[in-house]
């Protein structure tokens, strides 16, 4: 019998210190009972990784790797990875960074569940050393705000991106053709049989990490915007305060008049400014809301992503 495929996927963004650490290292892990191969992707790399590659593809036939023409970021990296997978015929695909913070003494776990069935397994850290306490309440916060907003209570804080795909949800994985790639919102959509594995906090094996605040803010951001209809709510609170403000200022102007015993007495002023903003922040929502519908139709994303069926599927031919 032929044995299973499985491809690890490791995005490597100027990693010249780490790719042969990270080589030494995952190679333990590649026994026999599966045909292994490791995809290093370049993304674009200013350094020597890509002859770093290269020349460990010469030596072992079990690394591959793609490059880019130019830094398009770790999503992209990711997805080109996965592409590659597909088209090696992988059985399940692992994507793994190559600084050991994803660390490879876990993948015959993440192996394991995928023989026990699951269809998408992920890894979480648990717990956080390093990093100021700012970035830790950032790291917090977001999540906090990114479950209230997607409604996606699933995806824990210190969640990785490590984790290990069967053939269905890569492709399901590869189906979705966002542009803006958000990984972990990703996931939840795709679905399926997911299970989570922890483990304890890894350094990063050499150099230095690729984000700063910056990039994770915008990237946080952009999380919500493609999973929420997290720009809707900020026209809604804002006109349903305004609301509030308008039966505030009306209410105020009929204790005056009533006080004063004179309808001359009721300041209509406010109540007009109210109203406007009022009207000014329900015409906003709904512009809002008509972009997210452009945008999700634009988006191409597939309705729905099959799981099981007994319907059988027609050769065209016949
Ligand atoms: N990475 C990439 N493209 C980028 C940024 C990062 O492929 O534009 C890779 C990087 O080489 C590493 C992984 O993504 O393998 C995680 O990056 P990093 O360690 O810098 O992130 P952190 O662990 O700090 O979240
Ligand atoms: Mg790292």
């Amino acid at each position: 019998m032929n044995k299973k495929r499985i491809t690890i996927v490791v995005p490597c963004y100027n990693e010249q210190e780490t790719i042969e650490i990270y080589y030494n290292e995952v190679i333990k892990y590649l026994n026999d009972d599966y045909d292994f191969n490791v995809v290093f992707v370049n993304d674009g790399s200013k350094d020597n990784s890509l002859e770093i590659m290269k020349s460990l593809a010469e030596k072992d036939k079990r690394i591959k790797y793609l490059s880019f023409s130019r830094n398009f970021g770790k999503e992209a990296a990711m997805y080109a990875g996965l592409e590659a997978a597909k088209r090696m015929n992988s059985d399940a695909a692992v994507i793994m960074d190559v600084d050991l913070q994803d660390p490879p003494y876990l993948l015959p776990d993440l192996i394991k569940a995928h023989e026990e069935g699951y269809n998408l397994i992920f890894t979480r850290q648990k717990n956080r050393h390093g990093g100021s306490k700012l970035s830790a309440f950032f790291s917090l916060s977001f999540y906090k705000v990114y479950a209230f907003v997607t409604k996606d209570k699933g995806m824990a804080q210190g969640a990785r991106d490590y984790c290990l795909l069967d053939k269905r949800a890569v492709d399901a994985f590869l189906s979705i053709k966002d542009h803006e790639r958000f990984t972990k919102g990703i996931y939840h959509f795709v679905g399926f049989k997911q299970k989570i594995i922890e483990f304890d906090y890894q350094k990063r094996s050499a150099g230095t990490s690729k984000w700063n605040f910056k990039k994770l803010f915008l990237y946080a951001i952009l999380g919500m915007r493609e999973f929420s209809r997290f720009y809707e709510y900020i026209p809604k609170v804002i006109a349903w305060l305004v609301f509030f403000l308008l039966c505030f200022d009306t209410g105020k102007g009929i204790y005056n008049a009533v006080q004063a015993g004179s309808y001359a007495a009721f300041d209509w002023n406010p109540i007009r400014l109210d109203a406007l903003f009022l009207a000014l922040f329900i015409v906003l929502f709904y512009l809002f809301r008509l972009l997210y519908d452009v945008r999700k139709q634009t988006q191409r994303r597939p309705i729905y992503i099959e799981e099981e069926s007994n319907i059988e599927v027609l050769d065209e031919s016949e």
